[in-house]
């Protein structure tokens, strides 16, 4: 079989063994739901509800904030207990409306705008923008608009990231094998937006029921094929699965549509199904609670806005005390300290752990052992980086391309040294990415 695959890169332990047979379940929240009205790159939305009223399941609560933002819906129905600053899982306070939750989870009545076959392109490209769907793999850009690049017939690949590839992570695996078809179905959807284009499901090795269950599935679609790609992280980083996939290269001053591709992950080609051919908007998602502190570690599907608490609570709390919880993956998520923070749009996982190797140790001196630059998968040297940003060296920093760093973690993860290398390159991009925007 032949393997799609990108240079550097690393095999870390990947833990999904916890969680990976668990199927998919459902949980109901019972405290209040937060939405933050920021939850995807892009324009804050803007709330449409008053404190003290009541509304349902599915209800639209905040308004999209502009061309590059999305609307927000209620998970639950109840009471709008406040609308104010509440904490979210990097650690900004961010304007929320806050629901009191009544339990009764009444929703509006879900239906398709039109049949499928009657909807324009337009019409389908409104329909996604309508119900708030962004990318669900992390980054929450509006799916709207990586759905409308300048020239459409220009896009000749629609690759579906199903590589899953950060460790311990498992709710994109039960996706593949408890709703195919909604897989297959969103990317049929998306394929209507290009003509030209074909679909690619990709999919990492380590996953051969999900390839052989899609390949069946897909046996008489001529224009959908199913890639096994090597198993390496980080496999489903846009530019790595872009270039494993069609051999093409982009840097970050690029998009993904500049090379013809447009790429979306599980979750949210699963969303694209949903609100188009049942006029659902984007109101859960799943989330893989796991982990050795955690004591039944699962796939549940989580109405947006629920608390991490609750969540870790279902899955039957903590057995051991864990030295460190993470929201996301362990490679790229973030290290929480309270579990009283909602699951967004953008949440994957609730990972908890026992051990904290790398915050355990100091960072030493730099060896010159050549490890960090062997596994970058951006290809620059992540320790002359660090230099530079330890230096505030920002033209340094640039010369040296820092800005191709796509903040994957493996540099960190392969330095005997330990030193900080991603969390360093990480605070100057960020930097120089609001630098740009302004
Ligand atoms: S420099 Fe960036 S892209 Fe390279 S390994 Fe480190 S985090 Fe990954
Ligand atoms: S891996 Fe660590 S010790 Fe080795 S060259 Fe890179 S920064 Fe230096």
């Amino acid at each position: 079989m032949a393997k799609f695959t990108f240079a550097g890169g690393i095999h870390p332990y990947d833990g999904k063994d916890l969680s990976k047979d668990k199927p998919i379940q459902d949980f109901l929240p019972k405290g209040e739901a937060v939405y933050p009205l920021s939850q995807h790159i892009g324009a804050l939305a803007q709330a449409i509800v008053k404190t003290g009223e009541r509304v349902l399941k599915g209800q639209k609560i905040a308004e999209s904030g502009g061309f590059v933002s999305a609307p927000i819906y209620a998970s639950v129905s109840g009471i709008v207990k406040a609308i104010e600053p509440r904490r979210v899982v990097t650690g900004d306070m961010v304007m929320s409306i806050i629901l009191e939750n009544d339990s009764q989870f009444e929703s509006v009545k879900f239906e398709p705008e039109a049949p499928l076959e009657d909807m324009s392109r337009e019409d389908i490209v409104n329909c996604i923008r309508e119900a708030g769907i962004v990318g669900m793999g992390g980054a929450g850009f509006p799916t709207h608009v990586k759905l409308s690049p300048k020239e459409p017939d220009k896009i000749d690949y629609v690759i579906v990231n199903c590589a899953e590839c950060e460790p311990y992570l498992t709710s994109d695996y039960r996706r593949m094998l408890e709703e195919p078809d909604k897989l297959i179905g969103g990317l049929k959807i998306i394929l209507r937006l290009f003509q030209n284009a074909r679909g690619i499901l990709a999919v990492e090795d380590n996953k051969p029921d999900c390839i052989a269950l899609l390949k069946k599935l897909t046996a008489n679609e001529t224009g959908i094929s199913v890639r096994a790609l090597k198993t390496k992280y980080p496999q489903g980083a846009e530019r790595q699965l872009i270039y494993a996939n069609t051999g093409r290269k982009i840097n970050s001053a690029m998009l993904p549509a500049d090379v013809g591709c447009v790429v979306n992950n599980v979750d949210t080609v699963v969303a694209v199904y949903r609100a188009v051919a049942e006029g659902r908007p984007l109101i859960e998602r799943i989330v893989t609670v796991t982990g050795d502190a955690v004591a039944h570690p699962q796939n549940f599907r989580v109405p947006i806005g629920a608390s991490y608490a609750e969540l870790a609570e279902a899955a039957g709390g903590f057995i051991k005390q864990p030295a460190k919880i993470i929201c996301g993956g362990p490679m790229m998520g973030f290290s929480i300290f309270d579990l009283n923070v909602p699951v967004t749009k953008t949440s994957t996982a609730l990972l908890a752990l026992t051990q904290d190797d790398v915050s355990m140790m100091e960072p030493g001196p730099c060896i010159n052992c050549g490890r960090c630059v062997e596994v970058c998968p951006g290809r620059v040297i992540p320790s002359r980086l660090a230099d530079h940003v330890e230096h505030f060296d920002e033209e340094a920093f640039l010369a040296d391309h820092g800005m191709e760093c796509c903040e994957c973690g493996c540099c960190s993860f392969v330095c005997p040294a330990r030193r900080h290398l991603t969390q360093e390159i990480k605070s100057m991009r960020k930097i120089q990415l609001a630098k740009r925007k302004k």
